[in-house]
């Protein structure tokens, strides 16, 4: 078994490790939504600290019902018998995996954990590109190519994820990209796993939203949690609601003998979370529009270096192609980014995209300042661009990325690449 610690995890160790170290190193490799806890919820989990009893493996009735209230506002009417809850969405995914069972189809590039859980599980992934410009799905017609080919072969393929809107592209697949993979899923009787933890981070209101269980309700199974909305990744809180008991029940087989129930006290706080209150519907608006402007002008700095990159849609991500430049692998050009200009990014490779793709994935999160109140600033700035320490780091990429194409501008070929001056959305 080839499965090491989870390079985004490793990212951020190694990356702390450098700084206790006193170095000075910007932390564009984790994908922590990295805001405060509202105080409502803090109140909420400590007059819960006395719920010592396991409870329900499905999760506590009233979180259940929560999170089907959370879904029905969202056009999806979900019966709460058919939630789950875990301790994160990461945990669900692998009981998901084991449920469902057979081989998987995974976009690529993708989120580092599902082709590393899949793996866990003793199953195989089909790595299928996406479509250009919309990351997280899987391109619907070479899908249904590689599934024929892999079931001639006798392969045993049962599902295929999406990421809306993705993680590590910072992308939202179209509405009719959605619609005809659900069509290839039908054709091809595949259960749909759709991860929507950064759906309520989509930028703008005007992106249209479209989740696989909107047009195949009956296949698809869709993974959320409150990590990134609500910055509860420590927490450790995740829910998934299923297309039919039979799934549910094998889902709840393994989170019986995985990880029993998630935390009682984290389950009534997240109960509380899912119902939607005001004070908390500001907090995830608010963090949205911090994550979005911080992204856009990551994305900025990228484009005016010169580095092609699709506009960010949603989440803290972007995922910037530095084709051009004078590296043999996505992990060569992390390595000196991080050795050389103290700038830490994953690379493309751990997303399972061709190594010697020059792309990383950049994290934009964590620009909003190490401690509580730099981060509640960050959220109640009028324009969190002004605050000196978000500048200050802006102008610190911008001037990392200008020095490292003055260096590192392949040549040896005697070919000058074209510096990119408009972005490439598509
Ligand atoms: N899915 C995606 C796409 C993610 O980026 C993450 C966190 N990085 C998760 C799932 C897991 O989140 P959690 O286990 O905290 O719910």
């Amino acid at each position: 078994m080839s499965v090491t610690l989870s390079a985004t995890l490793a990212a951020n160790e190694d990356i702390e490790r450098r700084r206790r170290a006193g170095e000075s190193v910007l932390h564009l490799a984790f994908g922590e939504a990295g805001l405060p806890v509202h105080p409502a919820l803090r109140e909420r989990l400590i007059a819960a600290s006395d719920l010592n009893g396991y409870g329900p493996v499905a999760g506590a009735p009233a979180l259940r019902e929560a999170a089907a209230g959370y879904w029905s506002r969202r056009h999806l009417p979900t019966d709460p018998d058919l939630v789950v809850c875990g301790p994160g969405s990461k945990p669900l995914l692998y009981g998901l995996l084991l449920a469902i069972g057979g081989d998987i189809v995974l976009p690529m590039p993708s989120w580092v954990s599902y082709a590393a859980q899949t793996e866990l599980v003793g199953a195989r992934s089909l790595l299928v590109p996406t479509p250009h410009g919309e990351g997280g799905v899987p391109d619907p017609e070479r899908v249904a190519a590689a599934v024929r080919r892999a079931r001639a072969q006798g392969r045993d393929v049962r599902s295929l994820l999406v990421t809306l809107p993705d993680n590590p592209a910072g992308t939202l697949a179209k509405a009719s990209t959605i619609r005809r993979i659900a069509e290839v899923a039908r054709e091809l009787d595949l259960t749909i796993v759709s991860d929507e933890i950064y759906r309520d981070l989509v930028h703008s209101p005007a992106t249209a939203f479209l989740s696989p269980a909107d047009v195949a309700p009956e296949r698809t199974v869709i993974t959320s949690g409150l990590s990134k909305s609500l910055a509860l990744g420590g927490w450790r809180i995740g829910v998934a609601r299923l297309p039919s008991p039979l799934l549910r029940d094998r889902l709840l087989a393994v989170a019986s003998e995985i990880w029993s129930s998630p935390a009682a006290p984290v389950q009534q706080a997240a109960a509380y979370a899912y119902t939607e209150p005001p004070e908390l519907v500001e907090r995830v608006d608010r963090s949205r529009e911090l994550h979005g402007a911080v992204a856009r002008a990551v994305y900025e700095r990228f484009v005016r270096a010169g580095v092609r990159v699709d506009a960010p849609q949603g989440g803290f991500y972007l995922y910037p192609d530095f084709t051009g430049l004078d590296f043999a692998s996505s992990a060569d050009l992390a390595a000196y980014l991080l050795d050389r200009h103290g700038v830490g990014v994953l690379p493309g490779h751990a997303f399972g995209d061709d190594p010697e793709a020059l792309r990383v994935r950049v994290a934009t999160s964590l620009l909003y300042g190490e401690t509580t109140s730099l981060r509640l600033a960050a959220l109640d700035a009028a324009d969190p661009l002004e605050l000196p320490w978000i500048s200050a780091s802006l102008d610190d990429l911008s001037e990392a990325l200008t020095a490292l194409r003055a260096t590192r501008q392949a040549s040896r070929s005697h070919v000058r690449l074209p510096l990119v001056t408009a972005p490439a959305t598509g």
